[in-house]
């Protein structure tokens, strides 16, 4: 899934199970609740990216939400 990188704004690609965050285009390397942490003090429109890390909500079918689950 692409996402906004916080660094260079560029393409990041986080990687499935929100297991961490990459960006090729500045070697940026982060877990996925550093990258929360990064954007949310930084841009609040990064709300539905908060919403979808908080997960179970049951109105949304998503195979990530599934795999986040499991990661408890
Ligand atoms: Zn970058």
């Amino acid at each position: 899934m692409k996402i906004r990188c916080p660094r260079c704004k560029g393409g990041a690609e986080l990687a499935p199970g929100f297991a961490s965050v990459s960006c090729p285009g500045c070697g940026l390397e982060m877990s996925y609740g550093e990258y929360v942490r990064h954007v949310a003090h930084s841009d609040a429109a990064y709300s539905d990216i908060l919403g979808d890390y908080a997960g179970s909500t049951g109105g949304q079918s998503s195979g990530t939400l599934d795999e986040w689950d499991e990661q408890g």
